[in-house]
């Protein structure tokens, strides 16, 4: 089973990485003693940039590595991130770098090595670095199997090592030292995007299906950092270094290690991560700006002379510039989408906390798989299903082949369930991008047989709802679907359709699927079938019935944080946030004399002297019609402006005659809270006649959904 996981500890430890990165700049012991500084910064030190390096193989390389093919687009959008990021990097140190005579002499085609190879600047090697190494693997991966890449990887690293701690030896042989010169005529250190990146960032990508329990990862990774200690230690006292980044046991240290950092549980922390980036990118101005400062101030002696208090200061100083300009971004990005039309607003936070209310709902062996269909039930599913998986979500369901698809173009990892029919004509995209089938009856069975190639499916189990599913009490078919050599049985589920009534005769029946389906399964396993994931939960099966979680949980609507109607039955209390904000801008504001009339049919009419607001979104964008002519309001200012008239494709008029100031450009709150007052999913449902997941997942596509 996979371990649940919320990855925090991976943001902590970036942040203790960029802290060792700015040791090895500042060499914080010197003062202290030469040989605890050379432990500290070339040893321990060593194990920060490839860290990094996994991290990124981890969540932006898997996918791709895993298919061969699928999933670049995602990493092309990382791609494109990174190199943004470094551009800011060269503009930042051009002028040091221009005053220090670094680019003296550079012809273009130096230049060019320079940027792609060493970086403009001493530490922006990382980022070039990162893009080749990337690139590279990705490459690589097009034209041979993982198992290839290992090869390739290893043997590069092994040709960095002896240009880099091991060229004490390679230098003494004449033809291969030849061949290194030249090699560092082009990039001045083995350690770059060809030779060091790949094999950190392969190993990254691989390294969740590593499993070694915390004890032994802990006693490996201390023997290990004893053995790179002592290899470290003996290089320096022959004097074989070159450059002091690589070690021979410095991979396997960090197998060790990512797997304690892996295992390490706490929530996500965000801006950890954002700030150690910049704590990368800045800490050499701030060293800079320590010793400028500390002239000035007539400091030299404290600031810079004591190497530990010249190290704090450098790791303060870019810490708390790196959360101010992290702060300052995500500032800038908020502004930036509230200049849209209509939109949605997807509270993070709220997310996250269902998903820990529902966990804790459910036993530790089974997992949360979030319905992600129809769009995330309006929310976005790609944005919605990314963060997720930064959540430890490893497992979704979807409604169709194509959001299936979808998901695994944008990167998703972990299982993706089919709940619904696929034409066989698609059943190769089943394969391509290794999505889960349902096999909905016997006779699709032997049409996804029939395919002539595997097929990963979960059989769907009909427990008396009657939409779709093998019938519980027919073993045999059920039986014939698990012996077809074509299909590999990764599950088996069925659905409870009466688990939100409270009612004697819906808990019942409740009760009655979820016996049934537990005896099939039974007895399905005492004949020797391997059922693989049980699942028969959706979202009111986990408030009312966790005691028939199998090994997923089919969450929906609550993950939303909302039930489809307030009045449901709900046992367990939960206290579930709502997820979703909708709004909308004012697009002009007019005054209507009483009796004076508007929009389609004219079918408001003033009753007194008015003044209306016509607001950007309409029944094209979901809000439904049925809303029209004050059945439905918004929210303009913290005060109510009911629908005056029909709700338009595009465009919706509303009465704001008893608000004091509207302003075209004002923010019109469709679904949630402006001053004390408040829209809930459920008031649209209640005033048009229909459940929340009806209005959900009927928000149009026009709407731009962002994470807030
Ligand atoms: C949509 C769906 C779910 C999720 O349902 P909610 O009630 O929204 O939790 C679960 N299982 C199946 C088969 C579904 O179709």
């Amino acid at each position: 089973m996979e371990i649940r996981k919320s990855y925090g500890g991976f943001d902590v430890f970036k942040l203790i990485a960029a802290f060792l990165v700015v040791a090895i700049h500042t060499s914080p012991l010197t003062s202290v003693s030469p040989a605890a500084d050379f432990f500290f910064t070339r040893i321990l030190g060593r194990l920060a940039v490839p860290f990094f390096f996994m991290v990124t193989g981890q969540f932006i390389l898997t996918r791709y590595i895993e298919d061969g093919r699928n999933g670049f687009a995602a990493v092309w959008k990382y791609i494109k991130k990174v190199m943004l990021l470094y551009l800011a990097a060269i503009i930042i140190y051009l002028p040091i770098g221009y005053y220090a005579g670094n680019y003296s002499g550079v012809s273009p085609l130096s230049a060019l090595c320079m940027l792609i190879f060493d970086g403009t600047f001493y530490h922006l090697w990382y980022f070039p670095a990162l893009i080749v190494g990337i690139l590279f693997v990705c490459l690589l991966r097009r034209v041979c199997p993982v198992r290839g890449l290992w090869a390739i990887t290893v043997v590069l690293y092994i040709i960095a090592l002896l240009g880099d701690s091991y060229w004490g030896i390679t230098e003494n042989i004449p033809v291969v030292s030849g061949v290194y010169e030249a090699m560092f005529k082009i990039s001045s250190y083995t350690r770059n995007g060809l030779f060091f990146a790949p094999v950190f960032l392969l190993m990254g990508s691989q390294a969740a299906k590593l499993k070694i329990s915390v004890k032994k990862s802990g006693i490996l990774f201390a023997a290990a950092f004893i053995l790179m200690t002592a290899e470290g230690v003996v290089l320096r006292h022959f004097n074989l270094q070159r450059h002091d980044s690589m070690y021979i046991m410095l991979p396997v240290c960090m197998v060790f290690l990512y797997q304690l950092i892996m295992s390490w549980e706490r929530g996500p922390a965000k801006i950890l991560r954002t700030a150690s980036t910049w704590i990368y990118i800045l800490h050499p101005a701030v060293i800079i700006a320590v010793r400028g400062a500390a002239s000035v101030l007539g400091l030299r002696r404290l600031l810079v002379e004591n190497s530990v208090v010249h190290y704090l200061a450098v790791c303060i100083g870019s810490f708390v510039i790196a959360v101010i300009i992290t702060y300052l971004l995500s500032r800038f990005r908020r502004k930036s989408f509230r200049e849209d039309r209509a939109w949605i607003e997807v509270d993070r936070a709220a997310l996250a906390r269902n998903v820990a209310v529902l966990r804790a709902l459910l036993p530790e062996s089974c997992e949360l798989m979030p319905a992600v269909k129809a769009n995330a039930y309006g929310h976005g599913m790609t944005m919605v299903a990314r963060e997720l998986n930064e959540l430890g979500v490893r497992a979704f369901c979807v409604a169709s082949v194509s959001e299936g698809v979808e998901l695994r173009r944008s990167g998703i990892v972990g299982e993706v369930l089919i709940l619904g029919y696929t034409h066989p004509a698609k059943f190769p995209l089943l394969k391509k991008y290794d999505l889960s089938q349902t096999v909905v009856d016997p006779d699709y069975a032997v049409e996804l047989e029939r395919y002539g190639k595997k097929i990963a499916v979960h059989i769907g189990i009909d427990t008396g709802m009657h939409r779709l599913g093998t019938a519980f009490c027919d073993l045999e078919a059920i039986e014939k679907i698990f012996k077809m050599k074509n299909l590999r049985v990764r599950g088996i589920f069925t659905h409870m359709c009466t688990a939100d009534g409270g009612d004697e005769k819906s808990v019942e029946f409740s009760r009655r699927q979820g016996e049934t389906f537990l005896k099939t399964v039974e007895e399905l396993k005492s004949r020797g079938l391997d059922c693989g994931k049980i699942h028969m939960l959706p979202s009111y099966g986990i408030l009312n019935y966790p005691e028939y979680a199998g090994d997923y949980a089919r969450v929906g609507i609550a993950l939303y944080g909302v039930k489809s109607a307030r009045e449901d039955y709900d046992a367990s209390g939960a206290e579930l946030m709502p997820v979703m904000s909708m709004k909308a801008r004012v697009a002009s504001v007019r005054e209507l004399k009483a009796g004076e009339s508007a929009g389609y049919g004219l079918a408001f009419t003033a009753e007194r002297d008015s003044k209306i607001a016509t607001v950007t979104i309409g029944y094209a964008d979901g809000y439904p019609r049925g809303l029209s002519c004050g059945k439905g309001h918004v929210l303009i200012n913290g005060q109510i402006a009911p629908v005056a008239g029909r709700i338009c494709m595009d465009q919706t008029i509303v009465d704001v005659t008893d608000i004091d100031s509207v302003h075209s450009g004002d923010i019109a709150v469709i679904i949630g809270r402006s001053g004390d007052k408040e829209i809930s999913a459920y008031d649209i449902a209640e005033q048009t006649g229909t459940i929340t997941n009806e209005i959900f997942s009927r928000l149009g596509s026009r709407l731009q959904r962002f994470m807030v």
